[in-house]
């Protein structure tokens, strides 16, 4: 059940049976010379959107552009800054409790995002904590990173190993894969697996990780692994949500 296709009548009913609501958010950035540049936007979206189905739960905007500075040194990547997303993620999050919206389960694509999703949580609540009681109205959020998602990890391991790494993994470009196949890609990789290693700001990264992938070989992703992942992510964070909200 996707928001934006909703009419407010129909949310109306909705916070009737349930004040929790799924908020995918993304990144727009670099993944490499085999990844899109929609990576982290799209696993996000269409596994919170598979979530959303199963749970059954409505699933809000998709939050498309994240933290990504150390991406800029890249051709079509765009960050916000975490003062910008912080802002953000607090005025949806306060527009959707203003119409009794409580439980917030953000659904997160991209590891860059952990960090200012986190503060924004706290500012969220620092508002509360320092309002008269019962002058706010109630919040809770959660993050969840898809490929943290129970049983997620243990396939990548199983189909990619140490190829895995840590950024344009071939876990992610499959999910995309299978998302839009219409999308795929290929293109030489020098070296097969990309070097590891940590980075500063965006001519750092650029400097250590010359293609833009970190540790990982994305050519081994297919979209018969993004259909696994996808459906492994889709029952974990299921469950975990109907846990959370439910609880
Ligand atoms: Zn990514």
């Amino acid at each position: 059940m996707q928001l934006h296709l909703q009419t407010w009548p129909e949310v109306e009913a909705y916070l009737q049976r349930s004040h929790g609501i799924i908020l995918p958010i993304g990144s727009t950035e670099q993944h490499g010379p085999v990844g899109v540049i929609g990576t982290d936007a799209i696993c996000a979206e269409v596994i919170a959107r598979g979530v959303g189905e199963a749970a059954p739960a409505l699933v809000g905007p998709t939050i498309g552009v994240g933290m990504a500075q150390h991406h800029l040194g890249f051709a079509g990547s765009i960050t916000l800054r975490p003062s910008t997303l912080i802002a953000v993620l607090r005025d949806m999050v306060e527009s959707l409790a203003g119409h009794g919206f409580e439980n917030f389960y953000f659904i997160n694509g991209h590891g860059g995002n952990i960090a200012t999703v986190t503060a924004a949580f706290s500012e969220i609540y620092a508002t509360r904590s320092l309002s008269p009681a019962g002058s706010v109205a109630p919040v809770k959020c959660r993050l969840r990173n898809w490929w943290q998602g129970e049983g997620v990890g243990r396939i990548a391991k199983e189909l990619y190993g140490d190829a895995e790494g840590s950024h344009a993994t071939p876990s992610e470009v499959a999910v995309t894969q299978f998302a839009y196949p219409e999308a795929i890609k290929s293109a030489p990789l020098d070296p097969v697996i990309a070097p590891r290693g940590d980075f500063s700001d965006a001519a750092d990264y650029r400097r250590n990780f010359p293609d833009g992938r970190i540790g990982s070989n994305s050519a081994l992703a297919t979209p018969e692994a993004g259909k696994r992942l996808y459906d492994a992510a889709v029952a974990a964070l299921t469950k975990d949500y109907l846990g959370w909200v439910g609880g």
